[in-house]
Parts: structure tokens; C-alpha cells; sequence
């Protein structure tokens, strides 16, 4: 280990602070000494203000324009710089002050500041899991092209990436995604399930629509698809396994039979901080878990019957154009509506199954073509 490490001089741009990953990706960086360049939130100006004063940030954004004046009245006085507006947030994502970003917005609305880093050859790390899914191959071929360093902090995904370090694809014969199985994994009948049980996922914590997605295993799709992209692995050779425990956070089956895994203590803090220090694990905030408190690790197939939301990612994948694309976003809107009290879990997947039978499967799509995917099944869902 070398005293002049690399991370400690690349400034960072946090896409999306204010949440669960940004909270935890602001601890991470204070441990490590990590410089801060950006902040972004969607509209909690006052959080967002408080944390770039706290880590004497170069820059805050605020996605909704009709927070700017907010915004810039509490950074009055501060040197910081407020900006306004998405297209703001692909500014400081290319901007020359910004050396690596961590990708922390929910939803599709990461998309296109996530493509910005990455054609800016940033160094991207990237837990905003739904622009991988809608347009993985794009991100991935235009990283080959920037140079851009792609680390995922996924923990599923960071742990993937740990295991096929010094390896290559053809080596594998299958990547077996592991998945707590969220808060419903035991019950029968999930026609009654309440928004607020559907909240309490047992091992993590994290913001609401993650959470919502581990309870329908959507997340679990998502994860496939982000994974197929990533690792360059068809869907077919990846296997999602339900391991309640979140200790081993993913394993990669080798052709000669040889399986690795990578372990640790289900908190974000870990993927987050191997993300920013790779190739190089330093100490960090987090421990090691202690195996011999440890009762059990246990692991069993998903019920594909009560969690119709894999077979749908499957089915997502192999019709690929924008397939992907319109369930992520028929996804959204179908959680975004249950959270609101609009409609109930199963509603979820019925919803996701709709839009996916109305999709033209195949088809070379661009960024363009995403994008607009994604808008108009939006507004065919909010009529
Ligand atoms: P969260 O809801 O806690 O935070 C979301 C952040 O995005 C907030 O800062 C919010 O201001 C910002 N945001 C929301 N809508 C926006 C918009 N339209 N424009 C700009 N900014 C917007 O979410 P989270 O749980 O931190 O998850 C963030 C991402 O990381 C998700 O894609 C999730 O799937 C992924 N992820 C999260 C975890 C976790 O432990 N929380 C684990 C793995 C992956
Ligand atoms: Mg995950």
C-alpha cells in the first residue's frame, strides 16, 4: 500500500446526498478524507444545504427549479455555489472539478446525469441500479469508449465484481444473485399486505422504493438485468438464490466447479467505500461479521409462483429494445401508487405485467429512444 492514495485526490459528486446511499456515501468519504466537489437532491433544499456546509463542498444542486431561491438563500454567505434544474446535474457530473461520482438518485431520473459522468470519463460508482437496466449496454459501451472506471456499489454487484477480479466471463459458468427474500419471503397470501410491513425490510435499510421492490423481489430483476450489463453474462447464467441472512452478498460459480463469494455485514458503508478505494480495500468505519455469533447461512430458491416479478425480468431481458426499460418505468409509477395508498402490492405486479405485454420486443434502441419509452408509458400509466 502506497501513503499517496488515488482516492483521496479524486474530488467527489454525490448524485443524489440527501438519501440512503448519499447519507452513507458522505460517512464513507469523511472517514476516508475523500474531498467533496457536488451535492444533488430532488427538493430537500434545507438537508442539502446543511450537508454541503458540513463537508465544505464546492457546489450544491437542487433538481427542482422552484427550490433554487431557497437554496441560495441558505448557502448565503457560504462560498458554495447553487445550481438549479436536471441539466445541472449533468453539469457537475462532467464538470473538470469533479474526479468520480457516486450515482445515488432513485429511480430513472439518474439516467442521463449517470451518462454524462461516464462520457466524461469519470470514474462512476454506481448504485442507481434503474439506468443500468434501462440502457446498461449504452452506459457500458460508452464507458469503453471514456475510459470511465464503472464500480458498482450494488452490494450484489460490488460482490460479483470482487469475485471475477483477475478473471474473465468465459471462465463462468453462472452467477448466483443472492437476495434476502424481504419482508414477505414466509407469507402465503400477499393480497393483503400493508404498505407499512412492506416497509420493513428485515436485514437492510434503505430509501422507500428499494425497499417496496425487495418486498415484490422486483429489485431482484432489476439486479439481473443491471448485472447482465456489468458482467457481460446472459441472463440465463444468472441465478438468484434467497439467502436470509445478507451475509454472503453474491457468488460467482467458476466452470471447475470452484464457487466464490464475497461476505460482510449487510451495510451499504462497505460496497460503497470499496467503490471509491479500488483496486484497494483500506480500513473503513465497518467490521468484519463475527462468524462464530453467526447460527446460520442458509440459502433457497425464490417462489417464482408469489414473486411473478423475476419471471418478468427474464422475459424483459430476452425481448431487450426497451423492454427493460418499460417495466423499470411501469415499476415506478406501480410502487410510487402503492406508497401513495393508491393501490395494493398485488397491483404491482399486475401493472408491470400489463405494460410488458404491450411492448414490441427487439430492436437496436439509443439513448433517444429510452428516453421517450420511458416517458410515454408514464403518461400512459397516469391517465
Ligand atoms: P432514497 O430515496 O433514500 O434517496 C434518493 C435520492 O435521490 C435523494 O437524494 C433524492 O433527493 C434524489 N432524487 C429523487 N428523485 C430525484 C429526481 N427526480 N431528480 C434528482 N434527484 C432525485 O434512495 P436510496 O435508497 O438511497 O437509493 C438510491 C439508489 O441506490 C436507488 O437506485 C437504489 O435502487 C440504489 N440502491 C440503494 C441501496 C440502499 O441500501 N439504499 C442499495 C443498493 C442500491
Ligand atoms: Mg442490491
Amino acid at each position: 500500500m502506497t501513503d499517496d492514495r488515488g482516492y483521496r485526490t479524486r474530488a467527489l459528486t454525490i448524485l443524489g446526498a440527501t438519501g440512503s446511499i448519499g447519507i452513507s456515501t458522505l460517512q464513507v468519504a469523511e472517514h476516508l478524507g475523500i474531498p467533496i466537489y457536488a451535492l444533488t437532491a430532488h427538493s430537500k433544499v434545507e438537508q442539502l444545504a446543511a450537508q454541503a456546509k458540513a463537508c465544505r463542498a464546492a457546489v450544491a444542486v437542487v433538481a427542482d427549479p422552484s427550490c433554487y431561491a431557497e437554496l441560495k438563500r441558505l448557502l448565503s454567505g457560504s462560498g458554495i455555489r447553487a445550481l438549479a434544474g436536471p441539466a445541472a446535474l449533468n453539469e457537475v457530473a462532467q464538470d473538470p472539478g469533479t474526479g468520480a461520482i457516486v450515482t445515488a438518485i432513485v429511480g430513472a431520473a439518474g439516467l442521463e446525469a449517470t451518462m454524462a459522468g461516464v462520457q466524461a470519463g469519470k470514474r462512476v460508482c454506481i448504485a442507481n441500479k434503474e439506468p443500468m437496466v434501462m440502457a446498461g449496454d449504452l452506459i457500458i459501451a460508452a464507458a469503453a469508449e471514456s475510459g470511465s472506471p464503472i464500480l458498482p456499489i450494488d452490494s450484489e454487484h460490488n460482490a460479483i465484481f470482487q469475485c471475477l477480479e483477475g478473471h474473465h466471463q468465459s471462465e463462468v459458468s453462472e452467477i448466483l444473485l443472492t437476495g434476502s427474500g424481504g419482508p414477505f419471503r414466509t407469507i402465503r397470501d400477499l393480497s393483503a399486505v400493508t404498505r407499512e410491513q412492506a416497509l420493513k425490510h428485515p436485514t437492510w435499510s434503505m430509501g422507500p422504493k428499494i425497499t417496496i421492490d425487495s418486498a415484490t423481489l422486483m429489485n431482484k430483476s432489476l439486479e439481473i438485468i443491471e448485472a447482465r450489463w456489468l458482467f457481460g453474462i446472459e441472463p440465463e447464467r444468472i441465478r438468484v438464490l434467497i439467502h436470509p441472512q445478507s451475509v454472503v452478498h453474491s457468488m460467482v460459480s467458476f466452470r471447475d466447479g470452484s464457487v466464490l463469494a464475497q461476505l460482510g455485514r449487510p451495510d451499504m458503508r462497505v460496497p460503497i467505500q470499496y467503490a471509491l478505494t479500488w483496486p484497494e480495500h483500506v480500513p473503513g468505519p465497518v467490521k468484519a461479521p463475527d462468524f462464530a455469533q453467526l447460527a446460520a447461512l442458509t440459502f433457497e430458491t425464490p417462489d417464482s409462483e408469489r414473486f411473478p416479478s423475476l419471471r418478468m425480468a427474464y422475459a424483459a431481458a430476452r425481448m431487450g429494445g426497451v423492454a427493460p426499460t418499460v417495466m423499470n418505468a411501469a415499476n415506478e409509477m406501480a410502487v410510487a401508487a402503492f406508497l401513495a395508498g393508491r393501490s395494493t402490492f398485488l397491483d404491482i405486479f399486475r401493472t408491470v405485467e400489463h405494460a410488458l405485454s404491450q411492448v414490441v420486443a427487439g430492436g437496436q434502441t439509443t439513448l433517444g429512444d429510452i428516453i421517450a419509452a420511458d416517458a410515454d408509458i408514464r403518461a400512459r400509466l397516469a391517465r
